[in-house]
């Protein structure tokens, strides 16, 4: 019998009220894993009340933000203590490399360490109004229960980056994590209460989208939602948290371009193309999909990236020597293939790649595959494939490839590849992007606000800017002249 798994409300496991549960599968063997509570609306409205209540608690809400500090470092510490188990079950999960795993194990705890060092830095200001006798100060202060809902691709650190800085604000939340992912954040969650953090403050339902996800995104108790997925579910979770006039923080979906100018060095950026589009197998949101190479080093790049592509070592995502594991479930695999066929279909050619690879394992793999005879016009140099497929296409100047590098919906990354340093500062100024990487891509730190441009989101994660996500501000006024007041009819400024 597989491991099941319930929901984790007011610091317990529960069962879910409707008694369902579903299967999560291993993508690299096809194993079933465990079973996990399939939430409702009625297990995400007890997560909402134990929230609720946790967020009014005396032993939350009158806690100092040192305090509320101590108990995020505690965290930190315990993710570090765990990082192997951790990373384990997330690389069984959705099939990441456990190499890739336990690097991001190794950040983990910085998350926690950074936001637990700004709880106690969360200030307002004094504010020079015209009369010298009031005193007008502002003061940041936390929103209440914070409804969080993550993605499958790298669900502990996009739920870290929402949890660290809610917490440290001083929020409590509710996190309901992809349907393919479950067990790593019920895990995070359990940590959270062996570091101290009160019952009720740290909630996961666990469930579909529709099932568990929606009910979150429209429980009336609900004072914020913070979204990373795709940019069709953002749209439908910005609308409904526009009606009820609460904040709402998306990160969303892209459609990168990675830029090799004809100065760049050529073999440094095939690595770097690699790494854009063919790590994590692709499934990331920064993927450097969009590959721009000038058509002096065309060939070569092409040449260099499609050499290395063929060699990839693809298979068990536990294996060290793995260097591209399986997509995360069958339909992903199926989303991938259909657009390379549709990528053919428009008059692209596979120089590599395209299909299942030779792997013994059953899972859903996917090869590391390159197109070329393409142009930005085309569905797949447009629309998210989510998948190892780079789309190559020469350009001829800078300010050509501006053009085409900032016609699309998307807005979430770019990468450039010059020794030119003037003009890297200029295409980083000129590029709609929230995030520019020169000479590198995929850097990220959560020092380093991010914020997708265009359909890629709304609102800043990571950095100092995010702590304003999870606060509100209050403008306080304090008349310190103690006469009569002169004229009640006449406002006072
Ligand atoms: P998804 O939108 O299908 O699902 C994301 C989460 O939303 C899941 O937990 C899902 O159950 C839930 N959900 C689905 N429908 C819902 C609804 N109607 N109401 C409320 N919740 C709902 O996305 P996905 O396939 O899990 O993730 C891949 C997407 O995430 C890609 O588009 C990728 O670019 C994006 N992503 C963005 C970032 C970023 O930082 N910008 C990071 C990682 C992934």
């Amino acid at each position: 019998m597989p491991e099941r798994y319930d929901h984790f409300i007011n610091g317990q496991s529960v069962a879910p009220l409707e008694g369902e549960y579903f299967e999560s599968t291993n993508p690299a063997t096809l194993e079933t894993l465990y079973s996990a509570a399939r939430g409702t609306a009625a297990d995400v409205d007890a997560a909402v009340q134990a929230a609720g209540q946790a967020f009014h608690d005396p032993r939350w809400r009158d806690l100092s933000p040192t305090k509320r500090g101590h108990l995020l470092r505690r965290l930190g510490d315990l993710v570090g203590e765990h990082a192997e188990e951790l990373a384990r079950m997330e690389s069984q999960d959705n099939g990441k490399l456990l190499r890739e795993m336990r690097g991001q194990l190794t950040t983990l705890p910085e998350y926690l360490y950074y936001y637990a060092g700004l709880a106690d830095k969360v200030q307002g200001s004094q504010i020079p109004t015209s009369s010298v006798q009031m005193l007008n100060y502002t003061q940041r202060e936390a929103l209440g229960v914070v409804g969080a809902i993550t993605p499958w691709n790298s669900p502990l650190t996009l739920t870290t980056s929402k949890l660290s800085p809610a917490l440290a604000a001083g929020n409590t939340l509710v996190i309901k994590p992809s349907e393919y992912t479950s067990r790593t954040v019920l895990r995070l969650a359990e940590l959270a209460t062996e570091a101290g953090f009160p019952d009720g403050v740290i909630n996961v339902v666990t469930g579909y989208g529709t099932e568990a996800g929606a009910p979150l995104v429209d429980h009336p108790g609900i004072a914020k939602i913070s979204f990373t997925g795709s940019t069709a579910t953002g749209s439908a979770i910005a609308a409904s948290a526009a009606s009820r006039f609460i904040g709402c923080t998306l990160e969303l979906g892209g459609k990168s371009p990675n830029i090799v100018f004809e100065d760049a060095d050529v073999s440094n950026a095939a690595m770097g193309v690699i790494a854009g589009i063919f790590a994590a197998a692709g499934q990331t949101c920064i993927a450097g999909s969009r590959v721009f190479a000038h058509r002096s080093i065309y060939e070569e790049l092409l040449e260099k990236v499609a050499e290395r592509a063929r060699s990839i070592v693809i298979g068990d995502p536990m294996l060290e020597t793995t260097e591209l594991g399986p997509l995360a479930f069958a339909a992903q695999q199926e989303k991938v293939n259909s657009y390379v066929e549709l990528g053919v279909s428009e008059g692209a050619t596979v120089l590599t790649g395209g299909g299942r690879p030779d792997v013994e394992l059953p899972g859903y793999f996917y090869a590391p595959t390159v197109l070329t005879g393409v142009n930005n016009c085309m569905r797949v140099t447009r629309e998210e494939i989510f998948g190892p497929v780079a789309a190559i296409m020469p350009f001829d100047s800078e300010e050509e490839v501006l053009g085409l590098a900032n016609d699309t919906d998307y807005g979430l990354a770019a990468g450039v590849w010059t020794q030119n340093l003037a003009r890297a500062h200029r295409m980083a100024r000129r590029l709609e992007a929230g995030t520019v990487w020169v000479n590198t891509y995929r850097a990220m730190s959560p020092m380093s606000p991010r914020q997708g441009f265009k359909n890629s989101g709304v609102g800043i994660e990571h950095g100092l800017e995010s702590m304003n996500e999870y606060t509100r501000l209050k403008s306080v006024w304090i008349n310190t002249d103690e006469g009569p007041v002169a004229d009640p009819f006449v406002m006072r400024s």
